[in-house]
Formats: C-alpha cells, structure tokens, sequence
C-alpha cells in the first residue's frame, strides 16, 4: 500500500526560522492553487488506494474545512489507515476538529515548535501553550486519538529551563508521537542566512550553543522515554503502536505519490519533484496540465543506508551492499558509530549525534 501527500504552502505568518517554500501569500492564488491541486489529484491515474495520506506544508489547517473536504474525497478509499493534517496552534476550534473527523482524518500533527513565550516571541510565532492545551482539548473531544507535538532545539532565547518547561507542557498534554527536530541552519530561512552571516538579527546571536542544543536532545530523548514515548527515528518519538504509518513510508524507501508545489513522489524506482512555489505550480498546471517539474532514477542502493538508517530499529543490508560500503561500514564500527548485531545494522547513541557525517559517506 502507498501513501498520498498533499502540499499546502500557504501560512498566516513566515517564521524566522522556516526553510520550507511556503509564506504569506494572495488570498486570490490560493484559490487557484486548490483548484490546480484538485485538477492534479483528479488527472492521476487511480488504478490502486492509498492506506495513508499526509497533508503538509504550510498550514494545511487554515484552509475551510469544506474546501478540504473537497480534495480529500477526490482521492480513493475512505478510512484510510491514517490520515494525518499538520496544524499551526490556535487555528483549530471545535467545529473545525469535527468536520476534520468527518473528512476522514485520525491523525494531527501540531507544529508547536516551543511552549516558551519568549521563543515564541522571537521566530514569530502567534500562539501560547494555552492555545496549545485548548486545540488538544478539541481535538480529543472530535475524537482524535493520534495527536503529534512539534518541538525544535535550538531556538533563540532557548535555556534549560526553558526547553524542560516545553517538556513539561509535553508531559502535561500527553500526546501520542512528538518530533524534537534540531534548528536547521541554511541559507533558506532568514535566521540561517543571519546566522551563516554572523549578524544578530532574529535574535541570532541568542541561539544556544551547538552543545546546549545536544544537551537538550538528549534530554528530550530521556524524559520522552520515560513518558514510554520511544525514539523510533533520529527525530521522531511515539508510544507502541502510534508510529507514524505515512512518515515510516520514507523511511522504509515504500511509495508514495506528492500533490501540490514542491510535493515529492517515489514509485519505488524514480524519484519526482513538482515545482518549488505556489504560483509556478499554478502556472505549471495551467500551461501543461503537470507540475512535475524533474524527475530522477533512485539511487535505492545508497538511500537504503542514509534513509534507512535514520530508523532506530536500524537495516538489514543485502550480500552487494554490505560489499559496495564496507569502507565506511567498517571505519564507522571501529568508531562506534554504527553496530552490528548479526545482519542488522543501526546508528550507536553517538551515532545519532553525528549522523550527517554518516550519511555524508552513503550518498552517492
Ligand atoms: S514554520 Fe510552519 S507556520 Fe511557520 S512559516 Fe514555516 S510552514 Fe508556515
């Protein structure tokens, strides 16, 4: 069974902190940009059903319930076994989280990113734990049972003391999955680039130290673990049984299709990417009726390791593969960052710490 993505790129606010391609954009091209998605959902060629589908983006939340409605019942099969919608805090009520139910959807993901009203403050963020605990309250009285909280490390103005009460708050919610992402630094958010440039803008120079930010994964790891909400990916953490069905498709290198600007596709062979922003993928549906905008051979070989890695339960690796990797395979044990245990193959503690340089040596 596949998964569906749906890319919805459009916010109410650009957060200092965001690389993704998505922002405050015309009220008229989002309009168009659903018509366009439905027009791409519509022209796929349905010979199978999908048993996951993730809308992401963006705030997917923000759009009208009905408007949802609309795309969701365009694609096959209802239940599906998880159907998840990422959600900003304080644009959830009660009559939204019901209509969400009734469209078919069991899962939310909140993008909270900090309970801290300071951090908050600083990365533009509009909400408050309250607002926080009242959309869980919604949400749990629609019916959902699947709810994910969205934590970074490494926001501006971020302490200990400050980190553990957005662990507290965690705690306090009791949701069933938490993602604990680390601060991405690049030249795609206006906070990388000030970082990257060494100004102070955005409270850059507040970001805490690389080691504070180890300091509080490792903490949130911990206190996750004994809430009995295990790691079960580098940033991904869930009580048994409320693994993310859609996201473990990337992992596990299994297919899924991606509708919308910037959305990804594997069919277990090629790779596609539709184009990057909201209005080239409008221009892009209107002038050839496809947003494809390239389209690439997977290198499974490769990606089995840096994605597959990612996995804590860790990859089986074939006869040819242990052999086209046994350079790095044997440095990385000697290092103690991988272990071995038979034919399985997974990242060490130390491992996880410093997986961007393990997986620099398995891509291609
Ligand atoms: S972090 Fe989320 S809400 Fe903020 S701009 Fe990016 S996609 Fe939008």
């Amino acid at each position: 069974m596949s998964g569906v993505y749906i890319s919805f790129p459009f916010c109410s606010q650009k957060c200092t902190y965001c690389n993704f391609a998505s922002g405050v954009l015309p009220k008229t091209l989002e309009g168009q940009y659903v018509e366009a998605l439905r027009a791409e959902i519509v022209r796929h060629n349905w010979r199978w059903t999908p048993d996951t589908v993730y809308l992401g983006g963006g705030t997917p939340s923000q759009m009208d319930p009905g408007t949802l409605d609309s795309i969701l019942s365009l694609i096959p099969w209802r239940p599906w076994k998880e159907a998840t919608i990422e959600a900003a805090p304080g644009s959830i009520d009660a009559v939204k989280a019901a209509a969400w139910a009734r469209s078919g959807l069991n899962r939310v993901s909140l993008g909270v990113q900090s309970f801290a009203p300071r951090e908050l403050a600083r990365t533009g963020r509009r909400h408050t734990a309250e607002t926080v605990a009242a959309d869980v309250q919604w949400l749990r009285e629609a019916g959902f049972e699947h709810i994910n909280i969205d934590l970074i490390a490494g926001l501006p103005c971020q302490t200990r003391d400050s980190w553990n009460e957005s662990l507290d708050w965690v705690e306090k919610l009791a949701p069933d999955h938490v993602s604990v992402y680390m601060l991405e630094v690049d030249e795609d958010s206006r906070l990388g680039r000030e970082l990257l440039a060494g100004g102070g803008r955005y409270s850059a120079a507040e970001v805490p130290s690389d080691d504070l930010i180890v300091e509080f994964y490792e903490e949130a790891c911990e206190r996750l673990e004994r809430l009995g909400i295990h790691r079960y990916e580098i940033s991904n953490f869930a009580r048994r049984g409320a693994e993310s069905l859609h996201n473990l498709k990337y992992w596990k290198l299994e297919p899924y299709i991606g509708f919308g600007a910037d959305a990804h596709s594997f069919d277990g062979n090629m790779r596609g990417q539709n184009v990057e922003t909201a209005l080239q993928y409008v221009e892009a549906m209107r002038d050839r009726e496809s947003a494809v905008a390239e389209t690439v051979l997977a290198d499974l070989f490769s990606e089995r390791f840096f994605v597959g890695l990612r996995m804590s339960e860790g990859i089986r690796p074939a006869e040819d593969e242990w052999k086209r990797f046994e350079e790095p395979i044997q440095r990385f044990l000697a290092e103690g960052l991988l272990e071995k245990n038979g034919d399985l193959l997974r990242l060490t503690r130390q491992g996880v710490l410093l997986s961007n340089e393990v997986f620099a040596e398995f891509v291609a």
